[in-house]
Formats: C-alpha cells, sequence, structure tokens
C-alpha cells in the first residue's frame, strides 16, 4: 500500500475491470498460465442478464483450453440445426451447424445458462479473485521510475489501485475502452427482448433453434435441456420497458406467430425478462483503432460490441481471454512486457474481430430485410436473404465459427513440463 493525494493505493499486478464472461474468463486463463488477476465488478454478486446463450464450436474450443468446458458439456445437449421459417412466404431453411469442411466430433454449438456459464468460470478462480461492489470511475495513467506505466483506477467507494496491466471487461459502455479513444459503439437500430420460459414437466420440443421472420421482426426460441427454454424477440421499437413490450408481443406484434412461439413467450419467467438495444462497434474502428496503450487493453464487449445474430459476443470473449493470457505469459520477463503483450495480442485479434462484427451486421440487415412490402425491392431483398443468402453466404459465415484459438500453453512447452 502507497499514498496518492493522501488516498490510500492499493497495488496489484493485473487488475481486470467486469466480472461478466470476458472478466472471469480473462482471469481464469491468467491463472492457468500461472498469472493472478483482481477482478473488479461493480455490482454486488454475478449477474447473468440475458438468461442463455448459444455457444459455437470457437467457445468451446476455448472453455476446453480453459479446463472448463467439462463442466457444461455434461449438463447441456448439442443443437444441430436452426429452422428459419419465412412466415410471409412459408418457406423454412435449415440451418446446420455442421458448416460446409469437414469437422471434429468436439465442434459442436450448445446453448447454456448464462448463470451456469459465469459459475462454472468463477468456481475455478481463488477465493477472493472477485471484488464486488467495486465500480470503476476514472483512470489516470502514471510513468514509473523505470519508465514503463501503472495505472491508478479510482473506484466509487473512494478506493484507489496501482496496477501493472489493466484490462477492461466492463462491457459495451466501457469505461476502459472510453479513456483508450475507442469509438462510441453504433447503434443498429433494433432491440432485444428475451426471457427464460420453464416447464416443469417438460416442454417437449427437439433440441433445434427455431426461429421466425415476419414483418421486420426475428423471433426463436432454443431449448436449455429437457424444461427450460431460452426465447428471444428482435425487433425496432425504442422504448425498454420489457414486461410491456412482452404484451405487445403476445398480443399483437407476433400474434401472428406460431403458437408453439406464443406458448413459449407467454410463460415467461418474468424475473428474467429483459430489454436491450442493439449496438456494435463499426469494424473498422475495430480493425484500426487503438485498443491498447501501454499496460491497457480491453476484451468482450468493450473491445467488441456487435449484434448478436451469430451469437458470437460471448463466444469471441471466451476467444479473447484465451489468447490475451497466452500473450502475457509468453511477453512475462521481457524489458516492458506488458506493453509487448498486449501490442500482440491487439495485433493477433483485430481483424478476426472486424469481420465477426460485420458479418453479424451483414447477418442482421439479412434476417430484417424485406418486410411485408410487396415493391419490386422489397421482393428482390426478400429473394436474396431467403435464396442467396441463407443458400450460400450463411454457410461460409458459419465456417469463420469454427475458429480454434489454441492451447493456453502451446503443445510444444507442454511436452517439456513433462
Ligand atoms: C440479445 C442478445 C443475444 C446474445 N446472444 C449471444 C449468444 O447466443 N452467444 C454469444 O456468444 N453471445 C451472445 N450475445 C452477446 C453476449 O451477451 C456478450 O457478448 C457477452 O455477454 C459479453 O460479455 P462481457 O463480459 O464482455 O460483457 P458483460 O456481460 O456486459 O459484462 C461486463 C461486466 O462488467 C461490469 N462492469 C461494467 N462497468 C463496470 C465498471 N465501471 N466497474 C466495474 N464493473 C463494471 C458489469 O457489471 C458486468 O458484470 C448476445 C447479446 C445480446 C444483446
Amino acid at each position: 500500500m502507497g499514498k496518492t493525494e493522501g488516498a490510500m493505493v492499493e497495488e496489484e499486478e493485473i487488475v481486470i475491470v467486469g466480472g461478466g464472461i470476458a472478466g472471469l474468463a480473462t482471469a481464469l486463463a491468467l491463472k492457468r498460465v500461472g498469472l493472478s488477476a483482481r477482478v473488479l465488478e461493480r455490482y454486488p454478486e454475478l449477474r447473468a442478464v440475458g438468461a442463455a446463450l448459444t455457444l459455437s464450436p470457437n467457445a468451446w474450443f476455448a472453455l476446453r483450453a480453459l479446463g472448463v468446458d467439462h463442466k457444461l458439456t455434461s449438463v447441456y445437449h448439442t443443437l444441430t440445426k436452426s429452422l428459419v421459417t419465412n412466415l410471409e412466404t412459408g418457406a423454412t431453411q435449415e440451418v446446420d451447424f455442421a458448416g460446409i469442411k469437414d469437422r471434429r466430433e468436439d465442434a459442436v454449438v450448445r446453448p447454456v445458462h448464462r448463470k451456469f456459464l459465469l459459475q462454472a468460470l468463477a468456481e475455478e478462480l481463488p477465493p477472493d479473485t472477485i471484488r464486488f461492489s467495486s465500480k470503476l470511475i476514472s483512470i489516470k495513467s502514471e510513468s514509473l521510475e523505470d519508465s514503463s506505466k501503472a495505472t491508478l483506477l479510482h473506484l466509487e467507494d473512494g478506493t484507489i489501485i496501482k496496477a501493472k496491466v489493466v484490462i477492461g471487461c466492463d462491457g459495451v459502455h466501457s469505461a476502459v475502452a472510453q479513456w483508450l479513444g475507442l469509438s462510441e459503439p453504433m447503434k443498429a437500430g433494433r432491440s432485444a427482448v428475451r426471457g427464460l420460459s420453464v416447464f416443469p414437466e417438460g416442454h417437449g420440443f427437439k433440441m433445434q433453434v427455431r426461429q421466425f421472420l415476419s414483418g421486420g421482426i426475428r423471433a426463436g426460441f432454443i431449448p436449455l435441456n429437457s424444461t427450460d427454454l431460452y426465447w428471444f424477440v428482435i425487433e425496432k421499437s425504442s422504448s425498454g420497458n420489457p414486461e410491456l413490450i412482452l404484451k405487445e408481443i403476445t398480443t399483437n406484434l407476433a400474434k401472428d406467430f406460431p403458437s408453439d412461439f406464443l406458448a413459449v413467450a407467454k410463460n415467461t419467467d418474468m424475473s428474467t425478462l429483459t430489454w436491450a438495444p442493439l449496438v456494435f462497434r463499426a469494424p473498422w474502428s475495430i480493425a484500426l483503432g487503438q485498443a491498447h496503450s501501454a499496460n491497457v487493453t480491453v476484451a468482450g464487449d468493450a473491445m467488441h460490441p456487435m449484434t448478436p445474430e451469430i451469437g458470437q459476443g460471448g463466444c469471441s470473449a471466451l476467444e479473447d481471454a484465451v489468447i490475451l493470457a497466452r500473450c502475457l505469459s509468453h511477453a512475462r520477463g521481457v524489458q516492458h512486457w506488458p506493453e509487448k503483450a498486449l501490442q500482440e495480442y491487439v495485433e493477433q485479434r483485430r481483424w478476426r474481430l472486424a469481420w465477426i462484427v460485420a458479418c453479424a451486421w451483414f447477418f442482421g440487415k439479412m434476417q430484417h430485410s424485406g418486410g411485408t412490402g410487396k415493391e419490386w425491392w422489397s421482393g428482390a431483398a426478400r429473394w436474396f436473404r431467403d435464396r442467396v443468402f441463407y443458400g450460400f453466404i450463411f454457410s461460409r459465415i458459419v465456417d469463420s465459427l469454427y475458429f480454434d484459438c489454441g492451447d493456453l500453453i502451446p503443445a510444444k512447452s507442454k511436452a517439456l513440463l513433462r
């Protein structure tokens, strides 16, 4: 402990701001490579906003590298396909999660409860790693005698923490991203309502994603197990009262939607109902922006907020965690190691993330294009979406979800350790 401007200063080697998927996965990845970090979370407990999410093969590869995949694979089943029905034409596109190339057996898509995922990560961390009720309010940089940098983190409760490395995993409205000067996330012009429905006697649906498109609305549901279903509606409303929106969905917006979907939505556990406007960072900002500065960087939504249509925000946050920890581990011992490691991490991530964010945006545009218009361009947009996009382009996007971020410790080094 030291003193700055009369206040007590706590010292930490690595501080992660935010205890969501990115923050916890990064803390665990660092632990696995022998580095320890403190996680600052503004809320008094872990929060799982959005009930559930689907995890693609890239997420499972990362979870395997983190050594927690088995905890989830033993509980959650594989989703084989997504059935997307255009309610205006009656056509159903079958999207096979197996993609277009030869696949490994462990390359699958599974849904998980968000809370379960957060707990699976958190319970691997040493006690007291997560410091709850610790909201970051401002950041300052200071030069040390050896010309390296340290960062002072000011918390809402008056605490100041001096850190050698700061990783902002503080979500879409990240204070760390703002401090780095990254561009503000852009509005996608759509919002998402999500909820969890529980049928104690069993819901009876197959392990398939069901999606319905109509009038610019995309809605769907995903079984999590034999009793729980996660459902969502993506549409253009700009107000944020989820209960009113649910009422609107079941009485008006989705009244022409299949009864299966309405039955799922009507059975929502209201404590899980959420509304969120969809935002994304422009892909060119991710590719060319300054996502690190000396010893500060960002990961997860703080670095690459994206629209949810290809379900990659959380998956790519898990990739970030593994790659960032590997870069820090490799650089350790070298002079000015944090700077070199963070630079390497951002170089490895920026183009892939820009591509993923662009794919998500394009996919969202395609799914929400067309509407009910009878004009030729409206029909052409629908034709492009149903025939060209789902017929050819989607499988290429699916391919990029099979990225394997690799092990935390390269196989060569593991062999040397034996
Ligand atoms: C509708 C929708 C559906 C989605 N579906 C999927 C899907 O199927 N698959 C998928 O992979 N992804 C999906 N995503 C994306 C996924 O939810 C996010 O990418 C993921 O949650 C990002 O995790 P994160 O840890 O980066 O950020 P968050 O989950 O936002 O976590 C940030 C954490 O930081 C804390 N925090 C924030 N500010 C501060 C501060 N100043 N001080 C201290 N703590 C702070 C917050 O309290 C929070 O705990 C979806 C997103 C939406 C909106």
